[in-house]
């Protein structure tokens, strides 16, 4: 191997308080190159990584809950890398793989990694990941998509009588979630909830969604109210939300008897101070509308369905691509520098479906 490589790693080294800070939550810094002391590991070049909203979480007390990172911790989310150097006999020096890995340029892998996948060997050609591209593994082929895949699917369980609301509607999850609901389940009606008219745009003229709602538009939740009830008369039965806030505000108290709200995410809350509890996302007076509406509030999340993807996910999703029956859209963001970047990205909405950074 090159021993002019030089590795660095991305280490948390601030718990920001606010938005205006995540993006110096972590600090670049060297790191020893990485070595193989044992059979069975291999070296991996960094190609493409994720960034993500629920990476939030490991970064100080949040409304996800869950542990804290301790400050020092390397990163860690999904990513794609290339073997460069390998004593693993089933994953030779060129392929390429998948799983939940540190922030490095370079790093020591043994294939034991959590979601660790074999994504092509490099005597395989003609894969799905060559025509689509390899960083597809970490978004309509990876956990986002797989979020989308389980919570229509199984969670809200979308009918064709359904009339479904979808917020984060733009991005990684809610572009794949709106589109099995329409055009794999056949729903009567989605709508689709997203910041600004090029991305309303592109979900209903590109993805097909049967119509979309700028929330910086209809930025209260009496706007939104009026324009929900304008676009959906017949009233709405599923609300797939990805966001909280006003928007969730608004569906609860319209969306119609028997309905089903799926808690997916609820982004606008992750980056509130835990010493400012006003902005804590709690909302008692939703669990008090439930009861004459017989409402139901699904939480859930993707991991628990990871058992199955080989027979579920991973079959059907590449041939909806391979069909054209799904499509998908990421934004790039170039530089592993520029990690931080990319996630601040995701609380700005400065993307269309999935933000990969390309190494
Ligand atoms: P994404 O939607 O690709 O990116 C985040 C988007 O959130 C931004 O583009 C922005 O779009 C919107 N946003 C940011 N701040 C907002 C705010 N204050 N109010 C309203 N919208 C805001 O991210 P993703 O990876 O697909 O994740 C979407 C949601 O799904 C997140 O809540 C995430 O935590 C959740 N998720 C859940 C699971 C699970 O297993 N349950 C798995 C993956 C993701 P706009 O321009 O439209 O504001």
């Amino acid at each position: 191997m090159n021993s002019e490589l030089k590795n660095e790693e991305f280490v948390l080294s601030t718990r920001p308080s606010d938005q205006n800070e995540i993006k110096s939550a972590w600090k670049l810094q060297p790191c020893p190159m990485a070595i193989i002391t044992n059979d069975n590991e291999f070296i991996l070049e960094t190609l493409f990584v994720s960034v993500d909203p629920y990476l939030s979480s490991g970064l100080k007390k949040s409304a996800l809950g869950g542990d804290i990172n301790p400050i020092g911790f390397v990163q860690i989310s999904g990513l794609v890398a290339r073997v460069i150097e390998s004593k693993n006999s089933n994953i030779p020096v060129g392929t390429i793989v998948t799983g939940r890995m540190q922030w490095k340029r370079y790093i020591l892998a043994n294939g034991t990694e959590p979601r660790f996948r074999i994504l092509q060997k490099s005597i395989e050609k003609n894969t799905i990941y060559d025509k689509i591209g390899f960083s597809t593994a970490l978004g309509v082929l990876g956990m986002p998509s797989q979020t989308a895949y389980y919570g229509i699917l199984s969670v809200a369980n979308t009918q064709p009588s359904d009339v479904v609301v979808i917020s984060g509607a733009a991005g990684a999850v809610g572009t794949i979630a709106g589109q099995i609901a329409k055009k794999i389940r056949g729903a009567q009606k989605v709508i689709g909830i997203a910041g600004g008219e090029n991305k309303c745009d592109y979900i209903v003229n590109e993805l097909g969604f049967d119509a979309a709602i700028n929330y910086k538009e209809y930025n209260t939740k009496d706007k939104m109210i009026n324009r929900l009830k304008e676009l959906a008369p017949e009233g709405i039965t599923q609300y797939f939300d990805n966001t909280g806030g006003f928007v969730t505000d608004a569906v609860f108290d319209i969306i119609k008897k028997h309905g089903k709200i799926i808690i997916c995410g609820q982004i606008s809350t992750y980056n509130n101070s835990e010493d400012d509890p006003s902005k804590i996302n709690i909302y008692p007076n939703y669990l008090a509308k439930t009861i004459y509406r017989g409402l139901s509030i699904l939480g859930f999340v993707c991991g628990d369905f990871i058992h199955r993807n080989e027979e579920e996910f991973y079959k059907d999703m590449p041939v909806w691509l391979d069909q054209g029956t799904i499509k998908f859209h990421e934004t790039f963001v170039d530089g592993f520098e520029n990690l931080p970047r990319a996630y601040e990205m995701l609380f700005t909405g400065e993307n269309i479906g999935k933000v990969v950074v390309r190494v």
